[in-house]
Order: structure tokens, then C-alpha cells, then sequence
């Protein structure tokens, strides 16, 4: 990853939300309590962490609050025991046993709902299941399901016994799935029949079955029956998920485990490269995740919390599992797509449940706007008064339009910055404490210490790009890369002896906020300027026409690199060269000659990793009319290559 040379920063965006009067009098930080926290955890660190651990139920306290010796191996907590499930489920039974912990909507509109005490039960049945099938601390269980109720009970149930749960999203290939099983050394899997997307049903257990030929750690296999469709069973290796828990006793005491046990392998999307196996321990991540729950998305007891992506993501895991259920909050699951029957899925989610807060993906609000404002203005979303978002930058457009039509104009919008890696948001606005700008993830959360330095490791000036690091451990940071500790010292921590590199470029303005620029491996390198891919997509997003677009360079002898810009229209635009030519005046205007597009092509769809990313390093490869190469098992849909390999003739 080349730290050579700065970034420039060209966008320009000036609109400023203040936080409403009316959230700030109810919010959980306003921006005095923001400025004491933050000076606190600068003046006194470990007190200032030591206060926030003890917001969490420890069977044992620590005796030192970090360990930063054996650097980048930082230990949280250091000799407390703990236990996630314990904290996630056991500590609400007495005040909230009857509140809704689960509500579920599958994607052919069947529903459930299970309070904490019934998760509870599930849970401490299926914990036992586990231990029935030789699975103890320390064993890695691989999780490859739908977005159903059970995907939480086998998570928590690995974490109530100190076995690590690898969840590998259910859109993965057979493929995928034993690489993940291999590289984890799995052995078990959990999964089921089937799950519903769009309409049909995507084949688990038959996926799970080609795996496991050629996954040899693995001994058993779990069958949860979803869909009820006809599976192989193979004898004395798969057994059926409610055969197990029949018998299974509700009686499973938490298992007291050290602060650094390990809690989860989960591998991350794999746009850049080929997937990190990142590792993920208790005491610390539990931390993160239910204290920047509470901080971030405000949670009161009455909210109805949506989060809208999958559990196999490191969003799924920290903000649908871990940290609301650590703070007691009822959180909506919904298993399928979001244009499942109609493009209106999401919001008659929102109306039937009353959702309060919403966190979704730019990539949902781009395909939102692309459907059009029919959808949302067909219901009644006011129950809404939070909304979030993360993955990518999100386009400042997308961001108003996010604002206007999904939040009334009423929610603030929280557009949170973080990584698999990072465990838990750590560059966010705190909604009634921090104006917004869109586009912009603002200010670092207190006790985080992340700047914009240049290649030296000194702070850049205001307004210009460099490089996003974390300059102090924090608690909820990854521990190592899975069976690859050199990896993790040499992708993290060979830029900036001691200090965390994220990979992402960014830049800071002259309030302090953060404007994330996207990864440096996106940057485009134009007659001597490094732009950010991003921020000419975000022009380009501008164009009342465009829904989205992708930016790449492509070997120019002239100009080091040209820019190429792949655009995807708004439904119901037709493309033509005129448009081609009004959109690359379009960026001239908005940006500069600099940024002026050498080829401009329209595609209806792009590649995207299967969390919703656009892979840009695809569109380089077609950009410059080279063989596709690298890492491709996370691309979401391998068509979409060919047609744009066709569309270039
Ligand atoms: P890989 O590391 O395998 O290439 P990935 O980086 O996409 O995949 P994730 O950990 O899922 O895997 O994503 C983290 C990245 O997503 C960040 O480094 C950043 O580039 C981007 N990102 C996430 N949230 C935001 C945000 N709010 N603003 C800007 N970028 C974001
Ligand atoms: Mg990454």
C-alpha cells in the first residue's frame, strides 16, 4: 500500500445540519458531555476506559486496564473474566425477560418475535446442543445461514462456551465457504436448508455439501430447516437443528472466560484483495460495540432498532448481535431483499414495526434513489428519528436525499466510519452533539485517536488529503489476522511503526472534520495529482440523471493515468453521447480541467462485493482492456464483468 505522496482533495461541499433542539434535550451525549469525554479519555486514558469497562458484567475485574508491551499486540483488560452471551442475554432477564429482544420478518412475510428470555432459552439449549457435539473453548464453528433468529442463538451459543463462530455470509459459493473452513480449521458447521432471496430459495445445505468435500477439519454439520425443501443427510455427519435442541437441557451457565478470549474469525469483504481472517477477542469488543451503540444510534429503551445489513458482515455482528443485545435493545431482522416483492420492502418494514432508528448502506440508497421516490413517499415512516450509514463514503447527494426523503428532514444522520478490523464505529458524528456535513463521518469518538497524517506520520494541514491512522489502541481493536500474524504486522503496522494504518485516504478540514476519501489503493494518479475516486463520483452522483458511479484510472502516456467513469443511470434515462458529453462537462464544472473524464460508459449495474461495495480494481482491469486478475470470490454477480467487458467491444 504506497504512502508516497499525498492526496488531493477537490470536493467541495459547505452544508451544515446543527443537531435539532428538540433531540438534543433527550440525547444520550450532548456536546458538553461529547467535550468531557473526549478530553478525559486524552488526559487519562485508562481511567477514562476502566470507568466505560465497568458499564459491562465482569465474573472477574481486571488487573490492568491495557497492555501495549508486546506492540501491535495490545491486551484490554487485562486478567478480567467475561462472558459475551452472558452480557448479551443473562443480565436483561430480570428487567427486560419480556421485552422483544428479536423481531423477525422473513422474506415471505412470516414473522416472530422472541423476547429476551425466550433467546435465552434458545440459546443455553443450543450451547448444550454444541457441547453434545464435542465442540468446547477455543473450537472454530463455522456459520453459514440465512438472516433468521437461529443465526443469533448459534453465535451466542458459540460465545456462551468460548468456541469462535466464523460466519460466512450466505451468499458466499461453495468455494468460499471451505476456504473459510480451511483457513479457520473448522469443525463444525452450522447451517440450514435453505434461505429466501428474492423469491427463491438459495440452496445452503447442498452449498455446505460441496464444501465439506473438500474441507477436511470438519466433522459435523448442523441443519436448521428454513424452507423446507428436500436436503441430503449424510449420515453420522449432518444431524437436524431441532432433533438437537429436543432433548437439549435450558439449563447452560455461561462459561467465565479471560477478557482476551477469542470471540469470532470473520473475514472481510475482500475489495482490495483476497479476505483478512480478522480476530476479534471478548472483553474489549463487547466494549466497543454496546458503548458506540449507546453513543451513536442514541438507543433508548423504547426504540425499535433496524440494521439493515447482513450478519455475516462485521456490521451485522457488532451493531444486529452484539452491541444492541448487550444494551438490551429489540432489534428488527429481516431476512431478504430489500425489492422483494416490491421496491417498497424496506419502508413497509419501517411503518408495521414503527422503526425508530435506521442504519443501512450508500449502496441501498443509491439503488433507493435509482427506484425512486414513490417507494418511501407510499408509507408512513414517522416513526423514524435516527438514521445511519456505513461501508462507504457516502455521495453527499445521496446523503440529501437520504436526509429529505427517508428522515423527513427531522433525523439526524449518522455516517459512521469503521472496519472489520476496527471492531466498532470509530469516526462518527454523536447525533445530538455534532453538526453534520454530508459526506463527511466528522470527528473521531472519544478515546479514539485517528488523524490525517502524510507519509512521514506528521498531522497534514487543513484541507489537504493524506492518510487515515489510529495513533492509540483501542479496545475493540482486531488482534491478529487468523493464522497469520505476519500479514497483520505487515498490512497494519509497517507503514507507521506503532501506529494503526486503515489503508483509507482522507482528509480533515478546518473545523477538524474527517472526509474519508475512500482507499488508497482507489486513488487515481492524474498529471502528478493523487484524486480520490470517490470525490469525482460524488460530482458525477450530483448530475440529477446519475445513480451511481465508479471511478477508476487507466494507463495514460500523457497524464500517468486517465480517468474512466462507469455510470448507472436513474430509471427511466436513456444513454447517448450527448449525455456523455454533459456529464464530463459536469465534473469539469463541479471540480476542475484536472478532474476532466477521458472516458465516460454506462452500465446498469456494477461490480460489487457481496456486501455492496464497488470493486474498483475489476474496473481498472476493463479500464485498460487487461485480463481480470486477483482475488474474485467475493464479487457479487460475474456477469456484470462480462457485459462490461462486451459493452468495451
Ligand atoms: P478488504 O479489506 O477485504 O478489501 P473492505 O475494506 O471492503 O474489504 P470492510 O472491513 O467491510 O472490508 O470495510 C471497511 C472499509 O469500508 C473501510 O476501510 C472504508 O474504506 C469503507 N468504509 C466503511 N464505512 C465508511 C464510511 N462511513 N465512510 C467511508 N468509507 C467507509
Ligand atoms: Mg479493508
Amino acid at each position: 500500500m504506497s504512502t508516497d505522496k499525498n492526496i488531493t482533495s477537490v470536493l467541495k461541499e459547505t452544508r451544515q445540519f446543527p443537531p435539532q433542539t428538540e433531540f438534543v434535550a433527550q440525547a444520550n451525549v450532548n456536546a458538553a458531555e461529547r467535550e468531557r469525554l473526549a478530553e478525559w479519555a486524552k488526559s487519562d486514558p485508562d481511567g477514562f476506559w476502566a470507568e466505560q469497562g465497568r458499564s459491562l458484567h465482569w465474573f472477574k475485574p481486571w488487573d490492568a486496564v491495557l497492555d501495549w508491551t508486546n506492540v501491535p499486540h495490545a491486551k484490554w483488560f487485562v486478567g478480567g473474566t467475561i462472558n459475551a452471551s452472558f452480557n448479551c442475554l443473562d443480565r436483561h432477564l430480570a428487567a427486560r425477560g419480556n421485552k422483544a429482544a428479536i423481531v423477525w420478518e422473513g422474506e415471505p412475510g412470516d414473522t416472530r418475535t422472541l423476547t429476551y428470555q425466550q433467546l435465552h432459552r434458545e440459546v443455553c439449549k443450543f450451547a448444550n446442543a454444541l457441547k453434545g457435539l464435542g465442540v468446547g473453548k477455543g473450537d472454530r464453528v463455522t456459520i453459514y445461514m440465512p438472516m433468521v433468529p437461529e443465526t443469533a442463538v448459534a453465535m451466542l451459543a458459540c460465545a456462551r462456551i468460548g468456541a469462535m463462530h466464523s460466519v460466512v455470509f450466505g451468499g458466499f459459493s461453495a468455494d468460499a465457504v471451505a476456504d473459510r473452513n480451511n483457513d479457520a480449521q473448522s469443525k463444525l458447521v452450522i447451517t440450514a436448508d435453505g434461505g429466501w432471496r428474492r423469491g427463491k430459495v438459495v440452496p445452503l445445505k447442498a452449498n455446505v455439501d460441496a464444501a465439506l468435500e473438500k474441507s477436511p477439519s470438519v466433522q459435523k454439520c448442523v441443519v436448521l430447516n428454513r424452507c423446507n425443501t428436500a436436503v441430503e443427510m449424510k449420515p453420522g455427519r449432518d444431524v437436524w437443528w431441532h432433533d438437537l435442541v429436543a432433548d437439549a437441557s435450558a439449563d447452560c451457565p455461561a462459561e467465565e472466560l479471560d477478557s482476551e478470549h477469542p470471540l469470532f474469525i470473520l473475514y472481510t469483504s475482500g475489495s482490495t484483495g483476497k479476505p483478512k481472517g480478522v480476530l476479534h477477542t471478548t472483553g474489549g469488543y463487547l466494549l466497543g460495540t454496546s458503548l458506540t451503540h449507546k453513543w451513536v444510534f442514541d438507543i433508548k429503551e423504547d426504540d425499535v432498532y433496524w440494521c439493515t445489513a447482513d450478519v455475516g458482515w462485521i456490521t451485522g455482528h457488532s451493531y444486529i448481535v452484539y452491541g444492541p443485545l448487550c444494551n438490551g435493545a429489540t432489534v428488527v431482522m429481516y431476512e431478504g431483499a430489500p425489492n422483494q416483492p416490491r421496491e417498497d420492502r424496506f419502508w413497509e418494514i419501517v411503518a408495521k414495526y414503527k422503526v425508530t432508528i435506521l442504519y443501512t448502506a450508500p449502496t441501498a440508497i443509491r439503488a433507493f434513489i435509482k427506484w425512486g421516490d414513490q417507494h418511501p413517499k407510499a408509507h408512513d415512516l414517522s416513526s423514524l428519528r435516527l438514521l445511519g450509514s456505513v461501508g462507504e463514503p457516502i455521495n453527499p447527494e445521496a446523503w440529501i436525499w437520504y436526509h429529505n426523503v427517508i428522515g423527513g428532514g427531522r433525523c439526524p444522520i449518522v455516517d459512521t466510519w469503521w472496519q472489520t478490523e476496527t471492531g466498532a464505529i470509530m469516526i462518527s458524528p454523536l447525533p445530538g452533539a455534532v453538526a453534520t456535513k454530508p459526506g463527511s463521518a466528522t470527528k473521531p469518538l472519544p478515546g479514539i485517536q485517528a488523524e490525517v497524517v502524510d507519509k512521514q506520520g506528521h498531522p497534514v494541514p487543513a484541507g489537504s488529503g493524506g492518510f487515515l491512522v489510529v495513533k492509540r489502541p483501542w479496545p475493540s481493536m482486531m488482534r491478529t489476522i487468523y493464522g497469520d500474524d505476519e500479514r497483520y504486522k505487515a498490512t497494519y503496522w509497517s507503514n507507521y511503526p506503532g501506529v494503526y494504518f486503515t489503508a483509507d485516504g482522507a482528509r480533515q478540514d478546518e473545523d477538524g472534520y474527517i472526509w474519508v476519501m475512500g482507499r488508497v489503493d482507489d486513488v487515481l494518479n492524474v498529471s502528478g495529482h493523487r484524486l480520490s475516486t470517490m470525490e469525482v463520483e460524488s460530482a458525477l452522483v450530483q448530475h440529477p440523471k446519475v445513480a451511481e458511479a465508479a471511478v477508476v484510472g487507466r494507463p495514460d502516456d500523457l497524464k500517468g493515468e486517465g480517468i474512466v467513469c462507469f455510470v448507472t443511470l436513474k430509471q427511466g434515462t436513456n444513454p447517448s453521447d450527448e449525455l456523455k458529453t454533459e456529464l464530463k462537462a459536469h465534473v469539469v464544472h463541479n471540480i476542475g480541467a484536472l478532474a476532466r473524464p477521458d472516458d465516460v460508459r454506462f452500465s446498469e449495474t456494477l461490480p460489487k462485493t457481496r456486501s455492496g461495495k464497488i470493486m474498483r480494481r475489476f474496473l481498472r482491469d476493463i479500464a485498460a482492456g487487461r485480463q481480470t486478475t486477483g482475488d474474485a470470490t467475493t464479487l457479487e454477480d460475474f456477469a456484470v464483468l462480462a457485459k462490461l467487458r462486451e459493452d468495451d467491444e
